[in-house]
């Protein structure tokens, strides 16, 4: 393996001109390997972030402009949302609508493939109707399962940060388009406002595609197994579950009371990691999702143990 390059500069030729790399906050060699490799997985061009949020602030500095609405799937990441929000000052509006239908009248349509932590999905044939731009947050889905741009998104998001590297470690997000013009578009945005990917991180990237397969395999399993056995337990109301991935959402009448009784799993946010976290998403989202939802990403962890953590945070509550 070679090591990373951490270097910011690379000096120009002998006749002064600049090479493939001169300035990291352009490009670097981590991230060329990280986005050539995630291009591959998702049939486009990548271009690596600082961060999923990173991503989608560098979306919307491209192509949305005072005057621009968005209509952004409901039950979706509260980031995004808050995000849109906060763009309210710069004349971007934004409502939410329901994904599983058709996207309302808007300048871009921000889908969530499935939506964190609702996990619905959108409406495909509904989203080939309208005249908006498509983007999909494809985080939970990831490549293994959805490859949003043969659905017919424009652009492809990813909070890196989760499935794709894989272990918690590493901060990172990415976008993936068909449309030499868009992908010049971001890369223009993104090396000029310096939202930019750590070499480490990217490199991250690189690892964590190297067993993305194995590891959504193995999470998929658990999830699955999780979700069946939750749906039969008698202090749950609802479980929701897409069918792949392992992201799971359920409803219980205490949630702060069992995420804090869990042992194995971390009571953390985020999601995606060889280790399991879990959280009430009430803390930060308030009425928008239900009170009394709980959601849990299962790692990688053997599926009795993890259960054997649930029941028992479960049965004392
Ligand atoms: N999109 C989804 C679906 C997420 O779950 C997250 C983070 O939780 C983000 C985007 C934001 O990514 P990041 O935390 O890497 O900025």
């Amino acid at each position: 393996m070679e090591p990373v390059d951490r270097s910011t500069i690379w000096p120009y030729d002998e006749r002064g001109e600049p090479g493939r790399f001169y300035y990291s906050r352009y490009d670097h060699p981590a991230g060329v390997a990280a986005e050539s490799a995630l291009g591959e997985r998702e049939g486009g061009d990548a271009l690596l972030f600082a961060s999923g949020m990173g991503a989608a602030m560098t979306v919307l500095l491209a192509f949305a402009r005072p005057g621009t609405t968005v209509a952004l799937a409901e039950g979706c990441y509260y980031g995004t949302s808050k995000l849109l929000g906060l763009l309210e000052g710069w004349g971007i509006s934004y409502v939410e609508y329901d994904q599983t239908g058709s996207p309302p009248t808007a300048d871009i349509v921000w889908v969530e493939a499935p939506a964190n932590p609702v996990l619905t999905m959108p409406d495909w044939k509904a989203l080939h109707r309208h005249p908006g731009l498509v983007v999909c947050d494809a985080t939970v889905a990831t490549p293994v399962y959805l490859r949003a741009l043969d659905e017919g998104a424009h652009i492809v998001l990813h909070s890196a940060t989760k499935f794709l590297t894989g272990n918690h470690a590493a901060l990172l997000g990415a976008t993936v388009t068909r449309d030499p013009e868009r992908t010049a578009r971001l890369r223009e945005y993104r090396g000029n406002a310096g939202i930019v990917s750590a070499p480490d991180a990217a490199e991250a990237l690189v690892r964590g595609l190297e067993t993305l397969d194995e590891r959504m395999a193995r999470h998929t399993e658990t999830a699955t197994e999780l979700a069946r056995r939750l749906e039969e337990h008698p202090s749950v109301s609802t479980v929701r579950y897409p069918g792949f991935s392992g992201v799971i959402s359920f409803d219980v009448e205490d949630p702060r009371a069992v995420e804090t009784s869990t042992k194995v799993i971390l009571n953390a946010t985020s999601l995606g990691g060889a280790r399991s976290t879990m959280e009430s998403r009430y803390r930060w989202e308030g009425d928008r999702i239900p009170r009394g939802l709980l959601r849990l990403s299962a790692g990688l962890e053997d599926v009795e143990v993890l259960w054997g953590d649930l029941e028992q945070a479960l049965i004392r509550h």
